[in-house]
């Protein structure tokens, strides 16, 4: 037991010793109970590493009898091959990224058991996924943070530098880490938040003028890790007209819980990223405004959403889901920047990262991911979605951060 967890519980025990039960006020609101932000060394063992990832798609693979296909599609700035595997033959495609922090582990093996279960199923439900979409997965985006645990690449500046010459005389960009960070230090092997690279412009170039940039400004695509998301967004684009469906698989503080309840929040939803380029707000990005689709970002997360309530029947933290906060604007991001360029997008922020929780409640966290997932690929290829009610997602109930987190709000996880 660490030792804010200890004062926390010292102070519950303290508290009800000096009141009796019949004095205490009725209370609206129950406290939640301990939890801690505090960086520790956990284990994490039971996810899955970068080399037990090779090997299971390639078992994945095999077993899939030619429907799931494996390729490398670029390599991280260690050397490290960036997987990606497909399957499906519809004429929509579904991009799902995870792990672009290296410290939130429960998205590669959601991707792995969707992976398996839609390669191997001869289920009505696994067929129409498979003949309705197309599921284009990159399960570990950011291997390099990954295998160090943490949530930046491995990179350093002046070897952005050396690949940028026109970089040469310009400062870092404002997301490089060189400092200690959740408990990681950076400062003799420094990286960069690489959610924070992309750009809706597909066809950026790093130019001196647009460092170091800030959270609310585009990124630079000057990562290998990046880039090869890009690549492969561009080459769908290329091949089915548009991306139909990104989804993006994070992590957020562990001590979060659900308005009103003393309920940790299993897992928060967002589809909205940066302002409507239709609007004022969104000027900067008015070049998008007719690719934009806020609505059916809504509709996914309504999917996703509806699916996990469902699976509440079988174990009540499925239904512990709550919204992320909506007032971000991040083009920087993935989803950003791809629901710019016409994607309907989601968020997934699944509860503690590896320096808070490690692998606690690690099956439970990765079959939430799962059943989200599963419920947006089963709607969309259903056409069901298109029936969901946009307004739902408002319904959704906000997450409350209360006073533990140690996260800005306009930080996506
Ligand atoms: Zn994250």
């Amino acid at each position: 037991m660490n030792r804010m967890r200890a004062l926390a519980l010292a102070a519950v025990v303290a508290g009800s010793a000096f009141v009796p039960a019949a004095a205490t006020a009725p209370l609206t609101m129950a406290a939640p109970p301990p939890c801690s932000e505090e960086p520790r060394e956990n284990p994490i063992s039971e996810f899955t590493s970068y080399d037990e990832l090779l090997v299971e798609l390639d078992r994945i693979e095999r077993v899939s009898a030619g429907r799931v296909a494996v390729e490398t599609v670029g390599e991280s700035n260690r050397g490290r091959d960036m997987l990606l595997a497909r399957v499906g033959t519809g004429p929509k495609v579904a991009l799902v990224t995870a792990e672009i922090h290296g410290n939130e582990k429960t998205g590669p093996d959601a991707v792995l058991d969707l992976l398996d279960f839609l390669g191997t199923s001869d289920s009505s439900r696994a067929k129409q996924i498979r003949e309705q979409l197309t599921v284009v997965a990159m399960p570990k985006i950011n291997p390099d943070g990954a295998a160090l645990d943490r949530r930046g690449n491995d990179m350093t500046w002046q070897e952005v530098q050396a690949r940028f010459p026109q970089l040469a005389t310009t400062p870092p960009s404002w997301n490089y880490y060189t400092e200690p960070r959740q408990g990681d230090d950076y400062s003799q092997r420094p990286g960069f938040d690489v959610n924070r690279d992309y750009n809706p412009d597909l066809d950026y170039q790093p130019q001196p003028q647009d460092f170091p940039g800030s959270s609310d400004r585009p990124g630079w695509f000057i990562s290998p890790e990046t880039q090869a998301v890009r690549d492969v967004y561009r080459s769908l684009q290329a091949e089915f007209g548009a991306v139909d469906t990104y989804i993006d698989l994070h992590h957020q503080g562990a001590c979060y819980t659900v308005p009103g309840t003393d309920r940790f929040v299993t897992l928060s939803l967002s589809g909205k990223f940066v302002a409507d380029p239709a609007s004022p707000e969104g000027a900067a990005y008015a070049e998008f405004a007719g690719t934009f689709r806020p609505e059916y970002s809504k509709q996914l997360n309504v999917a996703a959403y509806n699916a996990l309530q469902a699976a509440a029947n079988r174990n009540p933290e499925f239904g512990n889901i709550t919204l992320y906060p909506q007032d971000t604007n991040l083009p920087g991001t993935g989803l950003g920047t791809f629901q710019l360029n016409g994607s309907g997008a989601v968020l997934f922020e699944v509860r503690g990262q590896t320096q808070t929780l490690g692998e606690e409640h690690r099956a439970m966290l990765t079959r939430a991911v799962y059943i989200g997932l599963d419920g947006i690929l089963s709607s969309v290829a259903s056409g069901q979605v298109e029936h969901l009610d946009p307004a739902a997602y408002d319904r959704i109930p906000p997450t409350d951060r209360g006073k533990q987190t140690m996260t800005a709000t306009t930080d996506i996880e």
